[in-house]
């Protein structure tokens, strides 16, 4: 059963002044018949009309988990997140780090799976970790909408009760899992790279870069449920694939209403700016501002070819629009986990060393020997890179003579 909702007009305190109306940043506050009005469909609980209101008419109401007995939520689930009838590589992450977490509170581990004809995809969540699969199968959730996907999933929590949902970071994560964390009135830790369970209260505890990479904060959840964060991919581990494992696949279906939405999918527009996807990629080479002119990026290319990599750039490469914002690296780009990453031309910022903390071995070309990157690489050139570059190319290509996989 769905909660009440929290917002409430005070009619005795409401001047009808207007100005929660002219605040509300998705027009859902409107006037009739002299009493103001909040569309529950369009109001996201901002709590922007809250505070603009001077007499305090708006109020919220104790949100009902503050009661609620936090014993009722049990198992860990993650969002299976699928494009195209397959499910994405973060998903099999997120059971890595689910299986754990689902260990250490002795519960189940479960994947949500949305989509259409997609059954044939839930063995493969079971064979990386999961115990049950949880699958809506419907036309209208073939391809991802945020106002069915949030609503589906809003449901299935309500009649559940997860104790912890995990989501990638991508941006179907981000978009579906803040309108959830909002439906059910719970909180929403974005982009963590660490989760682990407090030995002592079993908490969730998630940990994300915070201040622009410069500390790390800690965040829990101790008074709602579910407990909900988002994980970048490539920061978890994947678990090996385990033909023998079954587990039990809950088949779910869902009214019109509940599927209904107000934005349609039209296209699937493919990003074909790289041959080697940026975060699925061994090998990456990266060029920073230290390449002087989006030119020059031929020199990175060329070595990235050479080594069957992808092509990685630091912000102000991708700001200035030398290189798509495909290819930025960092904390407001991909994070990435290659075993070899060359960084040309980049001076080491924590933006960007937030993108690459788990790549495994880290080379640094740049002429300034108190570059912040020799602090944290394995193997550092200082000098020239139009003297490096082409030369480590030149010597790649004879030595490695590579034929790169399509
Ligand atoms: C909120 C926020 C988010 C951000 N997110 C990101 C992000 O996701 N990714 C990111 O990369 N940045 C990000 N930034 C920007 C970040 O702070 C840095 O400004 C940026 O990473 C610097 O890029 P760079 O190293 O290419 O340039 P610079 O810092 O200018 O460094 C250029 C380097 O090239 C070297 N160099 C110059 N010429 C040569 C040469 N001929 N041969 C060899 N070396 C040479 C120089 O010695 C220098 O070290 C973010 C910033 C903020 C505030």
């Amino acid at each position: 059963m769905s909660k009440p909702f929290p917002l409430r007009i005070l009619l005795k305190k409401c001047t009808m002044c207007g100005i929660c109306i002219d605040s509300c940043p998705v027009s859902a506050l409107t006037e009739d018949d002299e009493k103001i009005f909040i569309d529950e469909s369009l109001c996201t609980l901002c709590g922007i009309c809250e505070s603009a209101c001077e007499e305090g008419a708006i109020v919220r109401e104790k949100e009902e988990q503050a009661t609620v007995s936090l014993d009722e939520y049990k198992n860990v689930w993650i969002f299976a997140e699928q494009k195209r009838g397959k499910v994405e590589p973060v998903a099999f992450e997120l059971l890595g780090k689910g299986r754990e977490l689902a260990n250490k509170l002795n519960t189940e581990l479960i994947a949500v799976l949305l989509g259409h004809n997609i059954e044939c995809e839930t063995q493969i969540l079971i064979h990386k970790g999961a115990d049950r699969v949880i699958l809506v199968d419907a036309p209208e959730l073939a391809n991802y909408l945020p106002e069915p996907y949030a609503k589906v999933l809003k449901e299935l929590a309500l009649e559940y009760k997860p104790e912890i949902i995990l989501s990638g970071s991508t941006t179907i994560g981000r978009s579906l899992f803040g309108r959830l964390a909002v439906g059910l009135s719970t909180g929403l830790t974005a982009d963590c790279t660490i989760l682990d369970i407090d030995d002592e209260d079993k908490k969730l505890i998630q940990t994300r870069p915070a201040w622009g990479g410069n500390i790390m904060a800690t965040i829990i959840t101790p008074k709602t449920r579910p407990q909900m964060a988002t994980v970048r991919h490539k920061v978890m581990k994947e678990l090996p694939l385990d033909k023998t494992r079954s587990g039990e696949v809950i088949r779910k279906s869902f009214s019109k209403e509940i599927l209904l939405s107000r934005s349609h999918f039209i296209e699937f527009v493919e990003d074909l700016s790289q041959q080697v996807k940026l975060t699925e990629a061994n090998i990456i080479v990266a060029g920073g501002r230290g390449l002087e002119k989006p030119e020059n990026f031929k020199l990175i290319q060329e070595l990235a070819d050479i080594l069957c990599g992808a092509v990685g750039a630091s912000r102000p490469c991708v700001d200035d629009g030398w290189i798509p914002f495909s290819h930025q690296v960092g904390q407001t780009g991909k994070t990435v986990s290659p075993k070899l990453y060359i960084a040309v031309g980049i001076s080491g910022s924590v933006q960007h060393l937030a993108g690459i903390q788990s790549s495994e071995v880290i080379v640094a070309i740049n002429k300034d020997p108190d570059a912040s990157i020799f602090n944290i690489c394995d193997y550092g050139i200082i000098g020239d890179l139009f003297d490096v570059v082409p030369l480590l190319t030149k010597k790649l290509k004879k030595s490695l003579n590579t034929k790169c996989k399509e």
